[in-house]
């Protein structure tokens, strides 16, 4: 029998999810793994990236009075933190999982790469699989008078998804999509180094923090990523369809402004 290097690709491509999801669920004896698959096939070039470990000083401290979870363990060694750029570089024309095959751009992150405050979302939609860049459509417009009314602005912050490639038809990511593209968010969150990180909806805390608990119980409630402040509340576009809860949405984003040390704007 002949193993074809396609095959092998593959193979690589599913430890890598499974260890991504051992490395979220805690274990921290795993070796390191190549952020693309392909290169276990095709030979190491360049160096192999482990999960990002670098967070600031600033960031390690959850609110006082709120309860967080111990910070996650890193799965590997340290690795050295790559910048932006570095890493879009790396995600390259990318065909890692079956997303690439319906989308028109890939959708990385926009905003601060220095921000503190950092802004995840589940994966993108039509508007933003053509225009390249996360939450323009009305969802988008719907975050923005969010971050505004946070006494923030769009280019101050930073915001990006679980996954980059547009789900077919709108669909939630998969699992094994979302693990696939882990590494790269998790990659984005080292380099930029956020005070607090805000995820919204239920689909987007299971994919950066396997965390399926329903975000109606989790909303408002400090979680932790790798000691940095989390902030679950609901997506837009479920606020969209409930106006109803943006008031909840409201009182998760002042503890956000509060932990910031930032005053909400007068009125
Ligand atoms: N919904 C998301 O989760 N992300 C986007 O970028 C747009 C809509």
């Amino acid at each position: 029998m002949t193993i074809k290097p396609e095959d092998l690709e593959e193979v690589a491509r599913d430890l890598q999810a499974h260890a991504a999801w051992l490395s979220e669920n805690g274990a921290d004896d795993l070796p390191r793994l190549a952020t693309d698959p392909g290169r276990l096939v095709r030979g190491a070039a360049h160096p192999v990236a482990g999960p990002p470990t670098r967070v600031p000083a600033s960031a390690r401290s959850a609110p006082a009075s709120v309860p967080s979870p111990p910070p996650m363990q890193a799965a590997a060694a340290p690795t050295a933190v790559r910048t932006l750029p570095q890493i879009r570089e790396e995600i390259g024309d990318c065909k890692r999982c079956r997303l690439c095959e319906g989308r028109t751009k890939i959708v990385f992150g926009v905003g601060n790469p220095k921000a503190e405050l950092v802004f995840v979302g589940e994966g993108p939609g039509a508007d933003e699989d053509l225009k390249g860049e996360p939450f323009v459509g009305r969802a988008g417009q719907l975050l923005d008078k969010m971050i505004v009314a946070m006494g923030l602005t769009r280019s101050e912050v930073y915001i990006c998804n679980v996954v980059k490639c547009r789900p077919p038809n709108n669909r939630a990511p998969e699992p094994d999509e979302m693990a696939t593209c882990l590494p790269f968010l998790r990659a984005q969150i080292a380099a930029i180094g956020p005070k607090v990180i805000v995820v919204l909806g239920k689909t987007a805390v299971q994919g950066l923090l396997n965390d399926r608990t329903p975000i109606t119980r989790l909303r408002g409630r400090w979680l932790s990523y790798e000691g940095v402040p989390v902030m679950p509340t609901f997506h837009p576009a479920y606020l969209l369809r409930s106006p109803g809860e943006k008031a909840k949405s409201w009182e998760d984003l002042k503890a956000v402004v509060k932990h910031l040390g930032r005053e909400l704007p007068k009125r």
